[in-house]
């Protein structure tokens, strides 16, 4: 039997949160829906939910990237609301992410923009520059180690992005892997296999030929309450929240947006709606009839965390770090109570499950045993646990696991979609990018035409917004992975 436990809340496992975010952890025995609906008295933090009739800007989701567009938004005088399904902010694919940062991706834009993230989440307290009653997240830096591969290139052409952009990077040789990881076997497990194949755990020949440490990395330890603190910091610039409603409907009039409807009937008004509704965006984005002018879709896919004890006789939530290993497939973390959070890196002998999010199944799978067997193939001592830990939760997913950051063919209508499982730490950085998109083109710019440029707040360089174009080829540099 398994036992409902959301990873990546900063609490010792098992322990009871302020404002657990249940939607999307494993609830045996109620569904998807039922499993909030019981909370939703308690939902709304202590404050009365009122709405004015009409916003320059309707945001439709409350994860952090909507929270941190709003809050960009009302930081230059945007009137927002955000309007969430859900209890709460952060309580979507935002609550159950592993909050991994790190600056490695495989296109140079990619590691450019999680290099600016990187600088938020160490400069957190100045960017939310509000107290917030619950509390800051924290940003706990271990740097992230990952092993050399055939099919990462041995790291060369993500250490020349590194090198690009003054990113420091280390190289480990096996030896040193060791003495970093004395508990790791260094044999070659690889490529990943399920463990129904008769040659799973049975090494292929060799040790691992090394690693690169990344020491710009490391992991939020709870995502929703550094959403809760985006949150926060926009209401101190104006923005409203209102929970527990969902847009049901767009409305558009000549071409142009211009509001939506909620389930409760209300009807609100605004020039500016921005989809950033996570695994849900293709819904929105047919709400919106957008979909047409998109080279690039976007898909709900089921994924499975395992949350284990680490190995006997080590304190990895003092020592721990990051690790990705694409030799057995699967991304680690530490987490609170000494345990370590398991995720996939979606080998292609793993058959991948797109779903509804609105009716998919929020129990446990092989998935969660085959990640937990494919870590145990380097750290023996690890062993599978009896009772199941973790979370069940859903990728907004793109073509080429490259988000979308853009405008649409409906004027006044935006999107900030296909997180692909890896857009948590650039959060920051798209509400700062979305929020300079939607003022130029509002402005009367043409950017499909001639693509609008952000200038970075941290980093002396500036990111060409066309790259996360809806119209975009599909960018084959992608690992087409949650590693971007
Ligand atoms: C298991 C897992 C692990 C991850 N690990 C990492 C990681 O280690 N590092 C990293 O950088 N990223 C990671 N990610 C990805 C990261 O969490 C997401 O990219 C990020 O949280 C997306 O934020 P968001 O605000 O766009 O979406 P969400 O958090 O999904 O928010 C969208 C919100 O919209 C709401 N909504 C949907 N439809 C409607 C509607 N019609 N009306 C009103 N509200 C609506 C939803 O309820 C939801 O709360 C992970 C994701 C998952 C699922």
């Amino acid at each position: 039997m398994g036992e409902v436990f959301r990873g990546g809340l900063d609490r010792a496992p098992g322990a009871a949160a302020a404002s657990e975010p249940p939607a999307l952890v494993r609830s045996r025995g109620r569904g998807y829906h039922d499993a909030w609906r019981g909370s939703q008295t308690r939902s709304v933090i202590g404050r009365p939910q009122q709405m004015r009739e009409d916003y320059d800007a309707i945001i439709v989701g409350a994860g952090i990237i909507g929270a941190c567009t709003a809050y960009e938004l009302a930081k230059r005088g945007w009137r927002t609301l955000n309007v969430e399904r859900l209890p709460a902010a952060g309580y979507g694919s935002t609550g159950a992410s592993c909050a991994i940062i790190r600056t490695h991706y495989s296109t140079l834009d990619g590691c450019t923009m999680a290099y600016e993230g990187f600088h938020y989440w160490t400069g957190w307290a100045e960017y939310i520059g509000v107290d917030d009653e619950r509390g800051l997240a924290r940003f706990r830096r271990t740097g992230c180690l990952v092993i050399k591969t055939e099919r990462n290139a041995n790291l060369v052409p993500i250490c020349h992005h590194m090198d690009a952009l003054g990113i420091p990077w280390h190289d480990l040789t096996p030896a040193q892997v060791k003495e970093r990881l004395p508990y790791y076997d260094l044999r070659r497990f690889g490529p990943p296999k399920t463990p129904r194949d008769p040659d799973f755990a049975r090494p292929s020949g060799g040790d691992i030929g090394g690693a690169v440490l990344f020491p710009c990395a490391g992991y939020v330890s709870d995502p929703q309450l550094a959403t809760h603190n985006v949150q926060r910091a926009a209401e101190g610039r104006g923005a409203e929240f209102v929970f527990n409603e969902e847009v049901v409907d767009i409305a558009r009039r000549a071409g142009r947006v211009r509001g939506v409807t909620l389930r409760s009937g209300r009807r609100v008004e605004a020039a500016v709606v921005v989809n950033v509704s996570g695994p849900h965006s293709f819904k929105i984005n047919r709400l919106a009839g957008v979909e047409d002018g998109m080279n690039i879709g976007t898909r709900a896919l089921r994924q499975e965390v395992a949350h284990v004890p680490a190995p006997a006789g080590y304190d990895l939530e003092r020592d721990g770090l990051v690790t990705s290993d694409g030799d057995i497939g699967c991304y680690c973390r530490p987490e609170l109570g000494n345990h370590i959070l398991i995720g996939s890196e979606d080998p292609e002998c793993d058959e991948r499950e797109w779903v509804d999010p609105d009716d998919f199944s929020t129990e446990f799978t092989e998935q969660w045993t085959t990640q937990v067997m494919r870590v145990a193939q380097r750290i023996p001592s690890l062993g599978v646990p009896r009772r199941e830990k973790g979370v069940v939760a859903l990728y907004d997913v793109s073509d080429d696991w490259i988000p979308i950051y853009d405008k649409s063919d409906l004027d006044g209508f935006y999107m900030a979609v296909g997180t692909s499982g890896n857009q948590f730490k650039n959060a920051p950085v798209a509400g700062a990018m979305m929020a300079r998109l939607i003022e130029a083109c509002e402005g009367g710019h043409d950017h499909d035409a001639d693509p609008v440029t952000y200038s970075l707040r941290y980093l002396d360089a500036s990111v060409d917004i066309g790259f996360y174009s809806r119209r975009r080829a599909i960018n084959e540099q992608s690992s087409f992975s949650v590693l971007g």
